[in-house]
Formats: C-alpha cells, structure tokens, sequence
C-alpha cells in the first residue's frame, strides 16, 4: 500500500469510528440519511462536484447531458431473458443510521447466487474498472444480498468490454462511511484536479 493510499483509508477508518461512535454536531440519529447508489457514484467520481451540485444544482454541459440519455435509452432497451430490470430495492445501513435505495440495472436469481449486471455507456480503463463505477455496483451488490439473502457475482458491462468485480462489502462501508462525513458536513473535500475537469461545470468555482 503507497503512502497516499495509506492515508485515505486511514482517514475514511476514521469517518466510520466517528460517526458511529461520536456523531458530529447536527447529525440527527433519529432521522436517517438516505443513500441513492447513483449519489456514492457522484461523490466517488468527484466529492468536491457532488458538493457543488448539492450547492449550485447546475446542469452539466450540453455533451454531457445528451450523452447521459443517450444511457438511459440503452438502458430501457436492454433486455436479457430471467434478468429483472429497474427493480426498486431498499436495505438499511444500521452503523450509519442510513437507508440505501436504488434500482440495480439488471439482475437475476440463479440458485444460491444473484448476477448482477451494471451497464456502462462509455469504455472501461485499461485495467479492472472505474473507481466510481465499483462503488455503485457494491452499493447495488449490497442491496441484493440484503433483500435476497445470497451472494452476488458483479458484471461492470462497458462499451469495450466486461469486468467482473469481487463484492467487497469493507471497501463499500469506508466509502458509505465517507460519504456520510462530506453529505452532512463534517468532512470538506479538496478539489484534485484531472481530466475529469474537462467536462466540469463548476471549473470557475472549483479552487
Ligand atoms: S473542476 Fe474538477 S475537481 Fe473541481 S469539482 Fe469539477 S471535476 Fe471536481
């Protein structure tokens, strides 16, 4: 492990001590923060931009928009034989008084087992798959296991190729853990600029 991964997981271990254990002024235990997958995949890719959306609620850039119901059309139209689609699933996450509510792309329940499809409208990275990407499909993983009962195999289906992801459900809660710490303003991110920037519309605001 590099010292920069290092440190990330030390400080996201502290997120879930800390608001497991001594929740931050302003966290309501009795009302529960509800997590949508689509949400964890926002923040993953860049929490400064889910904060900013949280904020400024601007519309993305004519590209990115036509590119994202370009998405939705693909995914209406997917259709695979015994997989269900867009099926509403909620579970609770009892260590963050949270809720997880989403609706996997497309799964099905084969014998001790569940598959899990998540279908992505652009190409995958040269190895495994994108961080944000993993995130939401654990996110989805762990609300078919909580619903059925079961193990879940995850297929991340890019434009160029499959991937299959291991459920990790200790990946999933630091990032649950983290997200909760940035959702209810305990946690600042700092911007780390990349070619994610290219398509950004808060590039004027982002310091
Ligand atoms: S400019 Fe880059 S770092 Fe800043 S919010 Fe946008 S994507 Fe995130």
């Amino acid at each position: 492990m590099d010292k920069k991964t290092y440190y990330q997981t030390r400080n996201k271990i502290f997120n879930v001590i800390w608001i497991s254990i001594i929740p931050p002024r302003g966290y309501n235990r009795r009302k529960k923060i509800v997590i949508l997958p689509s949400e964890l995949h926002k923040f993953v890719f860049c929490p400064k931009q889910f904060l900013f959306d949280k904020k400024l609620k601007r519309k993305p850039p004519l590209k990115r928009r036509i590119l994202i119901l370009i998405g939705k059309i693909k995914h209406y139209l997917y259709i695979k034989r015994g997989y269900k689609k867009e099926h509403l699933l909620e579970a609770e996450i009892p260590w963050l008084n949270a809720v997880l509510i989403g609706k996997p792309d497309a799964f099905k329940v084969k014998d001790n087992v569940i598959i899990l499809e998540e279908l992505k409208n652009r190409n995958g990275p040269l190895n495994g798959a994108w961080d944000s990407d993993v995130i939401q499909a654990l996110a989805y993983a762990y609300l078919l296991k909580e619903n059925y009962g079961k193990n879940v195999k995850i297929t991340i289906i890019y434009k160029n190729r499959k991937v299959e992801v291991p459920y990790n459900e200790a990946l999933l809660k630091l990032c649950l853990a983290d997200y909760v710490a940035v959702a209810i303003g305990a946690s600042v991110p700092i911007a780390k600029k990349s070619g994610k920037c290219r398509w950004c519309q808060y590039q004027a605001e982002c310091k």
